[in-house]
């Protein structure tokens, strides 16, 4: 069966549970309601010929109708495809085009994004023939569940794009479901009486597949926030008894500039996950009382993959840890063989949670599925216990001088200095080292750029410490807070100093 299934299932235990709170419209729904209209958009979407197989878009911020539109169109065996709504009008028009999207579900926030996207993309996104409001209400007609299969297509994820275009990610429902039961089997876990709160944006994998699916998998509640605004989350965390969290390391780092936090009674375990976190923002939380550990996910990954178990956070700080439950790792060299204790590897994952490929881009499966392995493009170490440390990306690792230069490791050291708010380390083509380390720091005042160089080489060998530091009032990075240090590349390449 499906991931409507879960809810149906929920629905016939514990009716009267809460599923999903939607703070934008104060709407609370039990289990038993969010089925019923779970069945009511799944009618809606029959009654303009969805169909299994069928891709449905979805366009808005977050919200309790955004879940129940995915899982309606799951009951039916159609596939959703969560849109970035930060996205240009043109960008939004090649996602509908390249995932053949016959109808369009988009919010009211949206609708203009939305027309300008099927006016952009022209005979392109000739495939969508309806546009339909996100948050209308659904009516009184529920369709039954239709088969659907565990290795049916269940949502075509977009990566985040920080590398490059964003590819679309075939995630299945199988995929969904063994997600869910590694976050329900992993060391903090989720039952059916916790609480959390999706605030990430959901046409990401995290928000989706970390706070959303496998707690609703789990029987517990779900409170949809739109926007994330750091002083209104933590009193809205406080205020619903919130058990266990997830927010991306941008968001946490806005948490620990907040002047107070309220005491969380109920917090049993918080998570970062989907870019390197600042070992300052795990220090904050864990000096708070907090059970903060770290997560590594990927969107081809429907995303957990490795975490650190809670009670190996203070002495394995910075380490994403080892394999969730159902995930095989390991780190690899260039031909395929696991390396050592202590020497970087690829990270290669398999299990029942690899995604089914990305959509329409077989080639592009092949580069990365081999030998039954999926080869991340993350690099990392393991110690002799299998705990990993990710050093970085494979594209954004300098060369410098014949050395490699692992940028996370500079802006890890950079972040503890007390003039920097926000760091970026990047490699520029030079002709003497092949490539240059260069900061680029958002200060905090003022901060003089030799003394961030050397306060680097006191603390790190003199080829990793930044040969130059640039001052800049604000990083690039998109919806979830990713450096795009691709951006940066460009910005910076044969600039002379
Ligand atoms: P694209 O694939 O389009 O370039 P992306 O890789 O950022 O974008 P996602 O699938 O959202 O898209 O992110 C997965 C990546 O995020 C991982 O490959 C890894 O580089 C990074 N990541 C996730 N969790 C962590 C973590 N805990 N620490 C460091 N990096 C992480
Ligand atoms: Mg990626």
């Amino acid at each position: 069966g499906g991931i409507a299934d879960w809810i149906a299932r929920r629905a016939l235990r514990r009716p009267e549970a809460e599923a999903l709170v939607d703070v934008a419209t104060g709407a609370r729904h039990t289990y038993a309601a969010l089925d019923r209209r779970i069945g009511a958009r799944a009618a809606a979407l029959a009654a303009l010929g969805v169909g299994a197989g069928a891709r449905v878009a979805l366009l808005g911020e977050n919200s309790a109708a955004y879940l129940e539109w995915l899982f309606g169109a799951a009951r039916l065996g159609a596939i959703t495809v969560p849109v970035n709504h930060r996205l240009a009008p043109g960008e939004v028009a090649h996602v509908l085009a390249d995932s053949g999207a016959t109808v369009l579900v988009r919010s009211a926030a949206f609708a203009t994004l939305a027309e300008d996207a099927l006016a952009a993309g022209g005979d392109a996104v000739g495939s969508v023939s309806s546009v339909v409001e996100l948050a209308e209400e659904p009516g009184d007609q529920a369709l039954e569940a239709r088969p659907v299969a565990g290795d049916d297509p269940c949502v075509i994820m977009y990566t985040s794009g920080t590398t490059g275009v964003p590819k679309g990610a075939v995630l299945t429902h199988d995929n969904m479901l063994w997600n869910a039961i590694n976050m329900v089997t992993a060391g903090p876990g989720i039952g059916g009486t916790d609480v959390t709160i999706a605030a990430a944006p959901l046409f990401h994998i995290g928000a989706l597949g970390l706070s959303a699916l496998p707690p609703l998998y789990a029987g517990g509640t779900v409170v949809v926030v739109p926007s994330f605004a750091p002083a209104a989350f933590v009193e809205l965390m406080a205020r619903e008894g919130v058990t266990t969290q997830f927010l991306v390391p941008a968001m946490w780092a806005a948490l620990t500039r907040l002047a107070a936090v309220p005491p969380m009674r109920d917090l049993r375990w918080a998570i970062s996950g989907g870019a390197p976190c600042p070992v300052t923002v795990i220090e904050h939380f864990t000096r708070l009382g907090w059970t903060f550990t770290e997560g590594f996910g990927m969107t081809e990954l429907s995303p957990a993959a490795l975490f650190l178990d809670a009670r190996d956070v203070l002495t394995h700080a910075g380490s994403v840890g080892r394999p969730f439950m159902h995930v095989d790792a390991q780190l690899v060299d260039g031909s395929g063989e696991e390396v050592g204790v202590g020497e970087v590897g690829e990270l290669a994952l398999r299990g029942p949670t690899v995604f089914a490929g990305y959509w329409n881009r077989p080639e592009a499966t092949a580069e990365v599925v081999r030998d039954g392995w999926f080869h991340s493009g993350d690099l990392g170490i393991r110690d002799a216990d299998g705990f990993v440390t990710l050093v970085d990306r494979k594209k954004d690792m300098i060369i410098s001088g014949g050395e490699n230069v692992y940028p996370v490791e500079v802006e890890q050291v950079l972040h503890r200095h007390p003039g920097v708010a926000d760091v970026a380390v990047i490699g520029v083509g030079d002709p003497t080292w092949g490539e240059t380390v260069v900061a680029v720091v958002v200060p905090e005042g003022s901060v003089d750029p030799d003394e961030v160089i050397g306060f680097a080489r006191e603390r790190i060998a003199h080829f990793k410490a930044p040969r130059r530091v640039e001052i800049v009032d604000e990083l690039p990075r998109n919806a979830t807070g990713k450096l795009l240090k691709r951006v940066l590349r460009e910005r910076y390449a044969g600039r002379a100093e």
